[in-house]
């Protein structure tokens, strides 16, 4: 995108590399994340957790852009963004 000006808090909002994890034992499955995400990064899964509601997951980390939105609308703190690529 081409900017007519730069913003002052260009480098505070650029989107940065992030990790999102997802803790399956806080998930309740209610899909927030998976609603909201802008980029649709995120999916709900087959997969039941302990508590034997169908959780969210990563579809595509390479979507992501890092913005935190996820983590901020859990409502059971069960996403964690680590800034920084995935070293696994
Ligand atoms: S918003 Fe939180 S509790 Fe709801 S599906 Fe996503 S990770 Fe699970
Ligand atoms: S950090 Fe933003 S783009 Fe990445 S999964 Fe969460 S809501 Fe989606």
């Amino acid at each position: 995108m081409k900017l007519w000006r730069t913003p002052f808090d260009q480098e505070e909002k650029a989107t940065k590399p992030a990790t999102v994890l997802i803790d399956k034992e806080r998930c309740k499955g209610c899909g927030y994340c998976v609603e909201f995400c802008p980029k649709e990064a995120l999916k709900m899964s087959d997969e039941l957790g302990p508590k034997g509601y169908t959780i969210a997951r990563v579809a595509d980390k390479s979507k992501c852009l890092g913005c935190g939105l996820c983590e901020i609308i859990c409502p059971e703190f069960a996403i964690i963004l680590e800034q920084g690529e995935d070293k696994k």
